[in-house]
């Protein structure tokens, strides 16, 4: 059996002694015997926990179950396994109970910006679509923990159906996200049928899929499935790794069927206390994602959602990363580091400042090194001064191809827009005058 070491062998024996050879590259095998009570979880890994752990576990998978695929478990290093970035991925932490100050159940208002089942409208041209709420391997620092693995709540075909028909009536909408849970969740029948429908609504140019199964679960990129999204372009999948011990041979088979069938492959990180807190490791990460194909795509601050409390780093660590990666490195090994705005803003790229002054001739910014330099303004430049009208304009953007909507900063910066100032809508100054007006 091609790429499975000693201790995969050792796992899969300890799942099923008999049927193991013939079992453990079968993606719905590692479904069924899913980690998910704490005996299982030593019995496979060749440890014992101490008494005072199994007690905290029982009260922390009450709140938040777990669920670890065999594949993933073997990842483990069970000699030092309380160390392990793979462990603590995927194994209940007591700490997870303690809430902090600032925690949410929903930081990020995806229930609030629902406009149909499933469907989160955030973006102007965009939508989330959860398609699935299951996963292979519940990860401890989900930002939907409340959500997933919630099996009373599997969106039904008709529930599908609803989304669809959102998305069919919001022409704006040109890209959609199916997420979850996990989309590969579902069976290549449904994923089909879903990729189907979406390609027959005409205002849809792209979709992007996000899994985690070439990290969690590899065997779930079958050949029958990458043979059935090939027929769905253009395609776009993002995965998540946040280790470079999670790129193991079997996820590096599963990445190079899928950027084979022309599929182009992103990663989201998530920047995890104690998991991947350090400049040298992302590096490395990237490093080995962009050899399989993958670009580095967001790299996330940690949500305030419930439970997550002792993963965060504060952001200075995101920028340190990012000071470590740009100009050191690819410039395709090098995502952007993001916060999702708590209370639904979406993502706010972060990174550090390079342009240091600015003078009416010259912009003065420094690179990588700390080298300082000038770039010099043009001495003359004509600018396009835009009243929209793009049939009359040089530029020779067809109309029909221009964006429409044109809001916030954008809006602002524009010559065809009066809007001089965007104001909060709870500032008590603007309240003042409304009350002077009616006065
Ligand atoms: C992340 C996200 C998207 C996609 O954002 P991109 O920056 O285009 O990758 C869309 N909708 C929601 C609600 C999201 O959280
Ligand atoms: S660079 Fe430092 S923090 Fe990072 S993995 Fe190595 S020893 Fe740990």
């Amino acid at each position: 059996m091609q790429g499975i070491n000693a201790q995969q062998r050792q796992v899969a024996r300890r799942v099923d002694k008999d049927d193991w050879r013939s079992s453990w590259m079968d993606w719905k095998w590692h479904v069924r015997h899913s980690v998910r009570d704490i005996s299982s979880f030593e019995k496979l890994l060749g440890v014992r926990f101490p008494d005072l752990e199994r007690r905290a576990f029982s009260r922390t998978v009450d709140k938040f179950p777990m669920s670890v695929t065999p594949y993933y478990l073997s990842l483990i290093d069970p000699d030092d396994y309380a160390n392990d970035p793979v462990f603590r991925q995927a194994f209940p932490s007591p700490k997870e109970l303690e809430i902090g100050r600032f925690d949410m159940t929903d930081p990020l208002h995806e229930d609030e910006d629902s406009p149909a089942p499933g469907i989160t409208h955030r973006y102007p041209d965009r939508v989330l679509f959860h398609v699935s709420n299951l996963c292979s391997m519940y990860c401890r620092h989900c930002t939907r923990k409340r959500k997933v693995g919630d099996v009373d709540s599997v969106p039904s075909k008709k529930t599908l159906q609803q989304g669809i028909e959102y998305i069919r009536n919001t022409p704006q909408v040109r890209d959609v996200l199916l997420s979850g849970g996990d989309p590969f969740m579902l069976s290549d029948e449904r994923l089909d049928w879903i990729l189907g429908e979406l390609s027959r609504i005409e205002h849809i140019e792209v979709v992007r899929i996000g899994t985690r199964m070439p990290v969690v679960l590899p065997y779930r990129v079958t050949d029958d499935l990458v043979h059935m999204l090939k027929q769905h372009h253009p395609l776009w999948l993002n995965t998540h790794f946040n280790h470079p011990r999670e790129l193991t041979a079997s996820s590096r088979t599963a990445l190079s069927r899928l950027a084979d069938a022309g599929i182009p492959l992103g990663n989201q990180s998530v920047l995890l206390a104690g998991v991947n807190d350090c400049p040298r490791l992302i590096k490395t990460l990237n490093h080995k994602l962009v050899k399989n194909r993958v670009r580095p795509y967001y790299i996330y601050q940690c949500d305030l959602s419930e439970g997550l409390t002792h993963f965060r780093t504060p952001i200075a660590k995101g920028m340190e990363i990012m000071e470590s990666l740009r100009g050191h490195t690819s410039g395709f090994a090098v995502p952007t580091y993001v916060v999702d705005a708590p209370g639904g803003g979406g993502k706010i790229p972060v990174m550090p400042n390079y342009l240091l002054s600015w003078g009416t001739n010259k912009t003065i910014l420094r690179n990588y090194e700390g080298v300082i330099t000038t770039y010099a303004e043009p001495e003359s430049y004509e600018p396009q001064y835009c009243d929209r009208n793009c049939t009359d304009c040089n530029l020779q953007l067809k109309e029909e191809d221009a964006e429409e909507k044109c809001v916030g900063i954008e809006k602002l910066l524009s010559d065809w827009d009066d809007t001089q100032s965007l104001t909060p809508a709870e500032n008590e100054r603007m309240e003042r005058r409304t009350d002077h007006d009616a006065a």
